[in-house]
């Protein structure tokens, strides 16, 4: 049935192709949102100019369009969304949750200590930039008490911010804006109730819903999906040289997803269209494993 209320979303990094880690964690989203009659949406998060790869947000759609996925409306590019990020940050900053930093790489890494994903910073510039320098990045406050939430697959999950994360950078001092503040931002201002995606991110949910809150979001669940590892245990990604995914395949591509997510059509399902149909009737999450899949 039509489940309006329902909205998630798939938002790949034109960084690279897509790779057999992405398309699942695409198929997985993509099931979640139409069993449950939901909407599903496309954004192409390039915010990133330096790591991106040129013609990847294009192939990447072709290649999604190829394995007859079916996004609603117009597909969304974070790098045609600066006002709105400029606006969240100007909020940020006159609510005083956000503020100006002007440590560089080499401070942060002599003062700070090492957190559960990089350095944690150790809060210099909190109550001010020393008088001769300027703020170069700007970072969320985050606060000491433990943010927590029930992860529909990974169960439940703590971090106490300001020990195993620290403030946060918002704006990099290079001028580019950051993943945790766009993705946000994107999510809100879409609506995005559910977000299911790649269990790496996992680490990075208790700042987005600290960021959330700051900026008065509402409500939103997660599920994060099985992370796809090769055989050295390696998060699959362009820098661990998965291989990218060839639509011409996309019968074949579409099966061996359907297997890490749980999922085993039977044989005589052999086209897409079959395959999506079997999908359909048969998508629980129940059956998708938490743990790492090791794609060979
Ligand atoms: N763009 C991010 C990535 O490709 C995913 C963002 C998200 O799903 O929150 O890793």
């Amino acid at each position: 049935a039509l489940n309006p209320d329902y909205r998630g979303r798939f938002a790949p990094s034109p960084t690279g192709l897509l790779h057999a880690g992405s398309l699942t964690t695409a198929v997985g989203s993509y099931l979640e949102a139409r069993c449950r009659g939901g909407q599903w949406l496309l954004r192409m998060e390039d915010l990133d100019p330096p790591r991106e790869m040129p013609g990847a947000a294009a192939n990447i759609l072709r290649t999604l369009e190829a394995f007859g996925f079916e996004w609603d409306g117009e597909v969304v590019y974070q790098s045609q969304r600066h006002p709105l990020y400029r606006a969240a940050l100007d909020q940020l900053i006159t609510q005083g949750d956000a503020y100006g930093c002007a440590c560089t790489r080499k401070e942060i890494s002599e003062h700070g200590r090492r957190g559960v994903d990089g350095m944690v910073y150790p809060g210099t510039c909190r109550h001010g930039v020393a008088t001769g320098r300027s703020p170069r990045a700007w970072r969320l406050a985050v606060p000491e008490t433990e943010l927590s939430f029930d992860d529909r697959l990974q169960g439940h999950y703590v971090q106490q911010l300001q020990r195993d994360i620290g403030d946060f950078v918002l704006l990099r001092a290079d001028g580019f804006w950051a993943y945790q503040l766009a993705v946000v931002v994107d999510d809100i201002a879409q609506g995005i109730n559910d977000i299911v995606r790649g269990a790496d991110l996992l680490v990075s949910t208790p700042r987005q819903l600290w960021l959330r809150q700051c900026l008065a979001g509402p409500a939103v669940t997660h599920c994060h999906l099985p992370l796809m590892v090769n055989a050295a245990g390696e998060k699959l990604s362009k820098q661990t040289l998965a291989p990218a995914i060839s639509p011409q395949a996309a019968a074949g591509e579409l099966r061996l997803a359907l297997q890490r997510l749980g999922h085993l059509p039977p044989a005589e399902r052999q086209s897409l269209p079959e395959l999506w149909q079997w999908a359909l009737a048969n998508w629980s999450l129940a059956r998708v494993p938490a743990g790492p899949v090791t794609i060979a």
